[in-house]
């Protein structure tokens, strides 16, 4: 660890300390190690596709065809990939007492795949785990569609009621999960410390989280590898990588709380 990240991860250990209500915010830098590609960085998922907006989706054949293709071609990346040390230093934080929630924006289940307890972890963008059908409601695991995909089906239909079909994310146009929003809203408000791991900021509703818990007197830790637009409001701000510094902070909130000689 270079000396310039040493202080302020001390800082940020302190704060943790003496805190019981830590809230994670994490967003797709959280995954980068895990070798998931996050959306803005050079080579991040924007560069090679334009998004589907939810609209397109449910209106045209074609652009359901066209998602299922690319979903068909990227499952894998979700599906092999494993946790690595910041999604298991989430769960060491919850192991000494200190996690309040992990609001993250990822859809790749790796909070939950390291150990995290799942009704500790709030999907506000949904999951790739699952296939809803738009009618009916009918729930599929993912796993099972991509058969259905590499046997030859091109657009996957409700074999109950004939519906659309679609990943159990949320698309760009598309409502965000009521029950999820307002939970994340409700812990942000309450949290005494709110950290962010790995993402842009950009992303609104979510990208509110961190103002909302800020506004209310909680503590604003960013790490990040990028500048955020919410660095000026940041108690303590940590530019490096997410596996690195949350493996440190979380061996120095152990030090400090005695779990550790
Ligand atoms: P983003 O791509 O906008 O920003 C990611 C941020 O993480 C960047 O600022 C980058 O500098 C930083 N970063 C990248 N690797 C890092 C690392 N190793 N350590 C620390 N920081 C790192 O992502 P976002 O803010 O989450 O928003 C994009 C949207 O894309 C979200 O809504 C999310 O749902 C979706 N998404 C999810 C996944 C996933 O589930 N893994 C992957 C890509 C995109």
């Amino acid at each position: 660890m270079t000396s310039q990240m040493e202080i302020p991860i001390n800082q940020a250990a302190d704060i943790i300390v003496s805190a019981r209500k830590v809230v994670v915010f994490t967003g797709a830098g959280v995954s980068t190690e895990s070798g998931i590609p996050d959306f803005r960085s050079p080579g991040g998922i924007w560069t090679k596709y334009q998004p589907i907006l939810f609209q397109d989706f449910m209106s045209s054949e074609e652009m359901r065809r066209e998602s299922w293709r690319r979903g068909k071609e990227t499952y894998h990346l979700f599906a092999d990939v494993e946790p690595n040390p910041a999604h298991r230093a989430v769960v060491e934080l919850e192991r000494l007492g200190k996690l309040d929630c992990v609001i993250t924006q990822n859809i790749d289940n790796l909070h939950q795949k390291a150990g995290s307890s799942p009704d500790l972890v709030i999907e506000l963008h949904g999951t790739a785990m699952y296939v809803l059908c738009m009618e009916c409601g009918k729930r599929w695991p993912r796993a099972e569609i991509q058969k259905w995909l590499e046997e030859g089906v091109e657009i996957p239909y409700c074999d109950e009621c004939g519906g659309i079909m679609k990943s159990a994310t949320v698309s760009f146009g598309q409502a965000m999960p009521e029950k999820e929003t307002m939970e994340a809203q409700l812990r942000s408000q309450r949290a005494e410390v709110f950290i962010v791991v790995g993402s842009s900021l950009v992303v609104y509703p979510a990208a509110h989280m961190p103002m909302v818990a800020k506004q209310s007197g909680a503590k604003l830790i960013i790490i990040n590898l990028a500048e955020t637009s919410f660095d000026m409001y940041a108690d303590v701000l940590i530019r490096g990588k997410a596996g690195d510094v949350m493996q440190r902070l979380v061996e120095r909130v152990k030090t400090k709380v005695g779990t550790k000689r």
